[in-house]
């Protein structure tokens, strides 16, 4: 058995062999992990603990993980369980392509000439010392953690004392040992069984493993008698419900027989096609990969073009003419759209109009005004495709291309941008439900386009006050189940001019990664969609509500008013610091604290330093005056 081990060493990476398979383990060479990552003839890479091996599984620098799952004699191996799952809550898209099993004998070994009278302590990674703890105690010697079982016989090694390892053979022979005892395991038959992960690579999902994250352990019970599967009982904590990996039941199954409301089926398997219909925890990564593409459990799509960039914490804001009516007004617009800080330029050439006597567009000829303008303002641009035949033309001059709303289950046509390499902005149905939206991003992503934004423009329902209903709901229900960008377009959300900013605002609040809003400045003779145009005095009102970025070249009166509500702002923040220090004040009196506190002050000073990079002394000033008028105002003594 112990060639058998020895016999699986890494290869070594070699010119004619195709392309190196790399996999990375917990450990030092010549771990038991070393021997799972070369079992299917991969390139082991050895890494100091679990959390950097899924660190760089995720940063696409190895191609495959191996994680021990199970031991015979101790069952779950939570120190890698644990992270593991962490790992997968925090957005990690893992799939459990293959398990290997590794023959375990737990040598102990020591310096050579070491008398084994003289061993009292043995060292290795704290899984292998649960699985001889009953051996160490009966020759009377002590466990000591280290980080790995390679990594404790170069440890032993290097020392000088009599202490012993606790490692494979081969690990033992590397750093030059003897082996004093070939196995000390609890049991006989020792082995781990490893599980193969890959990020985000659905087509070979094959090893049905999945975790459950329930606060309620009764959730759990009987359910491997119910499906026959391998439970790996975690102990889970507040912050961290895991309670139970599951090896051997699909998701699907899990999800019918797990008895509590709360529990979460989490799986690195088969999706389970019903856990979208769980409600969303807050918080929480999506326990739905029914959609590889569009719902994977990924950390957030950024989409980036020029100043553009949107998802993942950065906010955009997308502006401009329903339609692009002429070179003039485009440009017009545009320039005034980019002086108050929107990030990219709207404009319709294709225009979709419910009456087909409607101005429908000026096609090709608009496409050519709208970039000049783009060019002229430096701004992308994001412009409605919706036909097959104009997808090529339209993704030469457009930076980003929309899917309108009325062609979300178009498929050819979304089939035909998911081609075009250019980021799509795809537009909620007026009819369609959050899962058929995200069905559409889909056919977009499985097209081979990944910079998808979901944009929720209103839905239709019987209110006849606005022209469609902005179903902000809906936006925040589809947030835990996809990575994408969630865009809202308040304008024909609300159909009127005088609805769009509450709406932005309430969108922007809610957390939408950015809007689209439509501006002309004569809505009265615009050619389309002219009750829903805000002008641009009101568009620099909301850009300034949003804290947008103003260029120079707004007019000086517009720029006095943005730094106005700034002061405005700042002040009232003043305010609200001095009343909420108060409070602090009355509760510190109340517990006979004392009211000042120098290492909150540091603490607070810092958080000025943060905000203020160079200019700590504004910061410090800041500071002064805002200790010195919180003891004014509660007549603190110094
Ligand atoms: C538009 O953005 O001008 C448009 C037509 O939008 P929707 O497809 O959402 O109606
Ligand atoms: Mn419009």
């Amino acid at each position: 058995m112990l060639r058998e081990i020895a016999d699986r060493e890494p290869r070594e990476a070699n010119a004619d062999a195709p392309a190196e398979l790399k996999v990375g383990y917990q450990g030092e060479p010549g771990a038991f992990g070393e021997v799972a990552a070369a079992a299917h003839g991969g390139v082991p890479v050895p890494f100091a603990s679990f959390e950097k091996v899924l660190e760089a599984l995720g940063q696409g620098a190895i191609d495959e993980a191996v994680f021990p799952l199970e031991n015979a004699v101790v069952g779950a191996i939570t120190e890698a369980l644990e992270p593991l799952a962490s790992a997968v809550l925090r957005g990690l898209d893992l799939v459990a392509t293959s398990l290997t099993s590794v023959p375990v004998r737990l040598a102990l070994s020591a310096k050579q000439g070491t008398p084994i009278g003289d061993v009292k302590r043995a060292w290795s990674h704290p899984a292998a010392l649960r699985q001889c703890t009953q051996r160490l105690a009966a020759l009377g010697i002590e466990p000591v953690v280290c980080y790995d079982t390679a990594g404790a016989a170069k440890i032993i090694a290097a020392d000088a004392s009599t202490d012993a390892a606790i490692c494979s053979r081969h690990a033992a022979e590397m750093s030059g040992l003897d082996v004093l005892i070939e196995d000390v395991s609890d049991r006989d038959q020792n082995s781990t069984r490893f599980v193969h992960l890959r990020q985000a690579d659905h087509a070979r999902a094959r090893v049905p493993l999945a975790f459950l994250r329930t606060s309620s352990m009764t959730a759990t019970t009987r359910l491997d008698v119910l499906t026959g599967a391998t439970l790996l009982p975690l102990a889970g904590t507040p912050e961290h419900p895991v309670r139970m990996w599951v090896l051997g039941a699909d998701a699907a199954r899990l999800q019918a027989l797990a008895p509590a409301r709360d529990v979460q089926v989490v799986s690195l398997g088969q999706p389970a096609p019903h856990a979208s219909r769980l409600p969303p925890k807050e918080g929480t990564a999506p326990a739905v990969k029914s959609l590889p593409h569009a719902t994977a459990r990924k950390p957030a799509t950024v989409v980036e073009v020029g100043p553009f960039k949107v998802g993942g914490g950065h906010r955009a804001m997308i502006a401009g003419p329903c339609s692009v009516e002429s070179p003039e007004q485009v440009m017009r617009i545009a320039k005034e759209v980019a002086a108050c800080g929107a990030t990219a330029l709207r404009g319709g050439v294709f225009k979709p109009r419910t009456n087909p006597y409607a101005f429908q567009g000026h096609g090709y000829e608009a496409l050519e005004w709208l970039a000049a303008a783009s060019r002229e303002v430096k701004l992308p641009i994001v412009t409605e495709v919706m036909a097959v035949d104009q997808v090529q033309q339209v993704a030469q001059k457009a930076d980003v291309l929309q899917i309108g709303a009325r062609n979300m289950q178009n498929f050819d046509l979304l089939r035909a941008v998911g081609r075009a390499g250019r980021p799509v902005l795809l537009k909620r149905g007026a009819g369609a439900t959050t899962d058929e939206w995200l069905g559409a991003a889909e056919y977009v992503m499985a097209s081979g386009e990944s910079r998808v934004m979901l944009c929720e423009r209103g839905i239709r329902t019987f209110e006849p006050s606005t022209r469609n209903t902005l179903d902000l709901g809906g936006m925040l229900a589809v947030r835990p189940l996809t990575h994408l960008p969630l865009i809202a377009d308040p304008s024909h959300a609300a159909g009127r001019a005088d609805l769009v900013e509450g709406l932005a605002r309430a969108a922007w609040s809610a957390g939408a990664d950015g809007l689209i809003v439509e501006v002309h400045d004569d809505p009265a003779r615009a050619l389309c969609d002219n009750e829903q145009a805000l002008v641009p005095a009101r568009f620099a009102e909301l850009a300034r509500a949003l804290a947008l970025e103003p260029n120079a070249h707004l007019p000086l009166a517009q720029l006095r008013a943005w730094v106005d509500a700034i002061d405005h702002d700042l002040a009232e923040l003043v305010k609200r610091r001095l009343d909420v220090a108060r409070v602090i004040g009355d509760s510190k009196r109340q517990t006979g604290r004392a009211v000042l506190d120098p290492k909150r002050e540091a603490a607070v000073r810092r958080t000025y330093y943060e905000a203020l990079p160079g200019a700590k002394q504004l910061a410090d000033k800041l500071v002064d005056l805002l200790i010195e008028a919180a003891r004014a105002q509660q007549s603190i003594e110094e």
